[in-house]
């Protein structure tokens, strides 16, 4: 077996696209570091809304396959080699938003079993070490089903992978400093009548906002810009990019943070200021 680099950053998403919008930056930076980055997607995201009407035929199974795409072409993007869907291809469906019918379709994210998820993410933690594991907090950033699943499965995971023999030295959240978010949709507002976007989503829309004293680290991601914005265009069925904003389906604008921000929740935070890894090689 290859020897992998010896920052090794692991991260746990939902859907195609929620890596590029929560942790481009940053994964494009490790990546042009020379750390081995992973992104494990759980699910396929085919429950997603299709902004293009040339592309909105696609639904289910298609559309699935068609973010398979996109996905793969956003890593190209960040320089990220190593991309996993959970359980393999179409193994966990979409969830779809909460509170519809498809929450309980047997074969959704929503219903897999958290340990029997957990067991197939612990089999890649242990096969790639990390030092670094990052996903949602436990209301998912924002409350969609499989982002609170994906947290799930992720702590779930971590424990499972210490048990088994390899113990992750670090775990965080995705965050937004609300004073950033704040002064970003200030800005918006000025900006927002020469955007190709009519309304402005709010502080609320944004996952992961929390008060400033939470941020543990703050990954300036400016040198990466570029990478983030073009891996946001990849996900072409689902995000519309002007830079340094983009929208979603419901066509809200919102700002395109190009440092991303992070809460420690395990670990020792000696170091952690501005670099994931940042104090843990000489504990290693
Ligand atoms: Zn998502």
């Amino acid at each position: 077996m290859t020897e992998l680099p010896a920052r090794r950053l692991l991260l746990v998403h939902a859907h195609p696209d929620d890596e590029s919008i929560n942790n481009g930056a940053t994964m494009a930076r490790y990546a042009a570091e020379g750390a081995h980055v992973t992104l494990v997607t759980c699910t396929l995201g085919e429950r997603g809304e299709v902004i293009p009407p040339e592309l909105r035929h696609l639904t289910g199974p298609a559309l699935g396959a068609h973010r398979r795409g996109e996905l793969a072409a956003a890593l190209r993007a960040l320089g990220v080699e190593d991309g996993r869907l959970l359980g393999g291809a179409g193994r966990y469906g979409d969830s779809g938003m909460m509170g519809i019918p498809d929450n309980e379709d047997p074969g959704c994210f929503w219903q897999a079993g958290v340990d029997e998820a957990a067991g197939r993410l612990a089999e890649v933690i242990l096969e790639v070490r990390p030092q670094v594991v990052v996903t949602y907090d436990d209301q998912g950033g924002y409350g969609h089903p499989d982002h609170i699943q994906a947290h799930r499965v992720a702590m779930r995971a971590v424990d499972l992978a210490a048990e088994r023999g390899h113990r992750v030295d670090r775990v965080y959240w995705n965050r937004v400093p609300r004073s950033v978010a704040e002064a970003a949709f200030g800005r918006l507002q000025d900006e927002l009548s020469v955007l190709p976007f009519d309304k402005s989503a709010s502080v609320d829309d944004v996952p992961g906002v929390v008060d400033d004293e939470r941020i543990t680290t703050t990954i300036d991601g400016g040198a990466h810009a570029a990478a983030k914005a073009a891996a946001m265009r990849a996900h072409a069925t689902q995000i519309e990019v002007a830079e340094p904003y983009f929208a979603l389906s419901n066509e809200l604008a919102q700002p395109l943070f190009t440092t991303e921000y992070y809460e420690l929740v395990r670990g020792p935070a000696r170091g952690a200021g501005t670099d994931l890894f940042g104090g843990l090689e000489e504990a290693s």
